[in-house]
């Protein structure tokens, strides 16, 4: 049985108290977000017919993915970060930036202070197995010059497609280090390979997955930052191409332009100059920053992040 109640004194004087409308105080903007919010709630239950014991799973549910620290996973699996991606792309059209290395989402596990190595060195502490890699690239500008001295902050999982810092198993800044470019624009570091990662087992954000007949899971991916001065930030991620889920992410993360074929080397000179110990996967990977004065932009954008920098 649907009742129409939205647009009654009543509901419409009870959305505005709730919203703190009818009282000074607060923050106007705010208030206005969460009058507009809460508006579009009730408008659903009434749409929807919505009954109090929905409603309540919902409400319990909330109180599950606060405590499972899931919110900023469901995120991404709903569409969100995309989303906001989506919409940066389009205000840097406006704004006559757009071009360069495409954007995608910056994911939840980053961490802030990776050590800063040199070129060729290893982005792992020697204790964790996978497939050795050499990942490298050129960073340039809009022109196809080379940028020298551009920070390369690179993150990635192991092969159990874990992350340091949030898999207490793995040493500090594992698989996690910055590197500048040198003077022909040139990166390059080793690691191994990482292997993509499913959403927790029975976590909150697999009960509204599966509640839509989707699946959790990320193809195996390396994320990036490069930023220089006067250049437009780029926050990216590359994913491996042939995982059986590069174009079926439910992050809604993977761009065309970011898929990177895993070579592989068997050329001994080659092995033993990088210091291998065997066959490698070669992964090459360049990146097209653009100019820009805006100073805002140069930087990745403010959100909260674990921070292991050292004061
Ligand atoms: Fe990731």
């Amino acid at each position: 049985m649907s009742v129409k109640t939205m647009q009654t004194e009543a509901v419409q004087a009870l959305l505005k108290k709730a919203a703190g409308l009818d009282k000074e105080g607060g923050n106007p903007r705010f208030k206005n977000i969460m009058h507009r919010f809460l508006s579009d709630i009730y408008q659903m239950i009434e749409d929807l017919d919505i009954t109090p014991e929905e409603f309540w799973q919902g409400a319990n549910y909330l109180n599950e993915l606060g405590t499972n620290k899931e919110a900023v996973l469901l995120a991404p699996g709903l569409g969100f970060d995309h989303y906001l991606d989506i919409r940066e792309d389009a205000k840097d059209e406006l704004a006559g930036i757009a071009g360069g290395t495409p954007r995608t989402i910056e994911g939840p596990l980053y961490v802030e202070g990776a050590p800063i190595i040199q070129q060729g060195d290893k982005m792992d502490d020697g204790n964790t197995p996978g497939q050795e890699m050499l990942l490298h690239g050129c960073v340039k500008d809009e022109q196809g010059n080379p940028l020298a001295n551009a920070m390369v902050d690179i993150w990635h999982a192991d092969t159990k497609g874990a992350y340091s810092y949030f898999d207490p198993s793995q040493s500090e800044f594992n698989l996690r280090r910055r590197i500048r470019t040198d003077e022909n624009g040139q990166y390059v570091v080793r690691s191994i390979v990482p292997s993509g990662y499913g959403c927790p087992p029975g976590g909150s954000t697999m009960k509204v997955l599966e509640n839509l007949g989707r699946h959790g899971n990320r193809p195996a991916h390396i994320h990036y930052f490069v930023s220089k001065p006067n250049f437009k930030h780029l926050t990216s991620q590359i994913n491996l191409a042939g995982d059986e889920y590069t174009f079926d992410d439910f992050a809604f993360a993977t761009r065309e332009e970011l898929v990177v074929d895993a070579n592989p080397v068997n050329d001994a000179k080659l092995i033993s100059e990088h210091g291998f110990k065997g066959e490698y996967l070669d992964v090459e990977f360049d990146v097209t920053l653009v100019k820009t004065d805006e100073e805002t932009i140069q930087q990745a954008h403010p959100r909260a992040r674990v921070s292991l920098e050292q004061a």
